[in-house]
């Protein structure tokens, strides 16, 4: 089921992206600034001007924990969202996690780069009797503190990002390791802010042996948001997305990290080099590359 591009080996870790589906964006919100002739080059728009993305999850596995690293848009999407964006999610974030033989009790710590309806809609599911209930039994909910104040009271201008309804379950259940900064996860994996998408927006840094892996999210949703000033209009805060880009982008190239990107369809990871004042993007070909 997934690729061979699907999956890395960083030390003895192991990261798998995981697509809960698809869904289509304009492109023009996607690129921000950047004129449609140059974007186009990058991300073929369809008759209605919008690109493909992907909503990827990664499975992170290290000897110690077993962790996810965002949960897609999730199975009961509201018709309204599911139609404006074309979502196609067959078979889904679960789907994938059961053909690897796994089910949602062996989850310990789902991660959520932040809380927009396409990050953590799989956080948690609608029980039969219309209720929201974790979806991960065992799992630790791991989350900026900031981020989870935003998401539970939207200001207006954020209400059609968060669905609160859905997240306030993992609040009542004890489910939460609210952080505030950067901070440890589990072993190898630590959270590191890199606001600017939302104010307190957080990557993932995995690390065994020397060797990492940095989770991106929202950051640099795909590879052809590498360059600084391709930067989504959804940022809140653009000036602090492309200083937090750069600073990581460079510190990727300079110490050899694989990245994950959180919309990109075919490229779930890649790397930098410098290339005088450039930053050259490798897609990894899969789990040799190490
Ligand atoms: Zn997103």
């Amino acid at each position: 089921m997934s690729q061979p591009q699907d999956r890395i080996i960083r030390g003895d870790i192991e990261v798998i992206r995981l697509v809960d589906g698809t869904f289509r964006v304009d492109g023009g919100a996607m690129f921000g600034v950047v004129p449609r002739t140059l974007w186009a080059k990058r991300a073929a728009p369809d008759r209605e001007n919008r690109i493909t993305l992907a909503l990827n999850c990664f499975l992170v596995r290290t000897p110690r924990a077993t962790l996810l690293l965002d949960t897609g848009v999730g199975p009961n999407l509201d018709r309204r969202y599911a139609d404006f964006y074309s979502f196609e999610r067959d078979p889904g974030l679960f789907g994938l996690l059961a053909g690897l033989g796994l089910g949602p009790g062996d989850i310990d710590h789902v991660v959520n780069s932040h809380l927009h309806f396409d990050h953590c809609g799989g956080n948690t599911l609608r029980t039969a009797e219309g209720r929201w209930a974790p979806a991960f039994p065992r799992a630790r909910y791991v989350v900026q503190r900031g981020e989870w104040e935003q998401a539970l009271h939207p200001v207006e201008r954020d209400k059609p990002s968060y669905i609160p309804a859905r997240l306030k379950a993992l609040a009542e259940g004890d489910r939460l390791s609210l952080l505030d900064g950067d901070g440890p996860i589990a072993p190898g994996v630590e959270a590191v802010l890199v606001p600017g998408h939302t104010a307190f927006h957080q990557g993932v840094k995995v690390s065994s042996g020397g060797k990492t892996f940095f989770y991106l999210a929202d950051a640099v949703p795909t590879a052809a948001h590498i360059d600084l000033p391709y930067i989504m209009s959804f940022d809140l805060y653009p000036v602090e997305t492309y200083n937090n880009k750069k600073t990581m982008l460079e510190r990727a190239a300079d110490e050899g990290w694989v990245l994950g990107f959180g919309h990109d369809v075919s490229h779930p990871f890649g790397s930098l080099r410098r290339s005088g004042r450039r930053l050259e993007f490798t897609a990894s070909a899969g789990a040799e590359n190490d």
